[in-house]
């Protein structure tokens, strides 16, 4: 039981559609390895920890969120990028990386599953193809206090948020996953009453306050291990292969 990796890539592309995002880094195949996967292990990033528990699941390739290569960063391979790409060589293990497609897929993206996660119906899905407000809107059936709200996050996630809390009750909720942080003005044009990311700056605390409403930084990591798994077991039912997502810890 296996695919042709060529075969693999093919339906990923067509699942996700890269070609219509401006990413920052290059979707799709990042590193090249055998020409058939029977195995394939999913992460959020391609850190060397996931890499070597990769090759411990005796993994033919690798899916993650979080691959190389990206915009403005030092090209060479040197570092920790040397020592990455040296394991998957030497393991002749693929790397495949979705970054935006995996964010924004309607049903197996990260906000979709976040959304899933926390059982927030969806009422919207704002995008521009270039990553400029990828912002999701949802209503919950009935409102529910700030405090109930972050009690709830911390319980689904495992983590405890941030939360910048207002005085009124949460019912239209927007978010965006990993870091989003900075869509939070899309979400008070949107008229939530609340916005949930992955990661805070010191401004969105300030939006928050000022414009009233709550704000709840839940975990880049935390909020963006969901896309990539769903993809992955989407994979395994539609593709000869054996799938496993593999949590690498990561506290930020
Ligand atoms: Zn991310």
């Amino acid at each position: 039981m296996a695919v042709e990796l060529f075969e693999l890539v093919a339906n990923l592309d067509a699942i996700l559609q890269p070609a219509r995002f401006k990413d920052y880094s290059p979707n799709g195949l990042q590193v090249e390895g055998r020409a058939r996967v029977a195995r394939l292990v999913t992460g959020v990033t391609a850190c060397q920890a996931l890499l070597e528990a990769a090759i411990a699941e005796r993994a033919d390739a690798v899916l993650v969120h979080h691959g190389y290569f990206w915009r403005g960063e030092n090209p060479c391979l040197t570092g920790i990028k040397r020592r990455r790409i040296a394991l998957l060589l030497e393991h002749d293990i693929s790397l495949l990386a979705y970054h935006l497609p995996l964010d924004e897929h309607p049903s197996l993206g990260n906000n979709a599953q976040l959304a899933q996660q926390l059982g927030i119906p969806v009422v919207s899905q704002r995008y521009e193809g270039d990553g400029s407000c990828p912002v999701m809107e949802g209503q919950l059936p009935t409102a529910v206090a700030g405090h109930a709200f972050a009690a709830h996050l911390a319980r689904v996630l495992g983590r405890k948020p941030m939360h910048i809390a207002a005085e009124r009750e949460i019912r239209r909720l927007a978010w965006c996953t990993g870091g989003g942080q900075g869509f939070i003005e899309h979400a008070i044009e949107l008229g939530v009453d609340a916005y949930i990311s992955g990661e805070v700056s010191e401004q969105t605390v300030h939006i928050a306050r000022e414009n009233a409403i709550h704000f709840f930084a839940a975990g880049h990591h935390a909020t963006e291990r969901y896309g990539v798994q769903a993809l992955g077991e989407h994979l395994a039912k539609i593709l000869p292969l054996e799938h496993r997502f593999l949590d690498i810890e990561n506290p930020a």
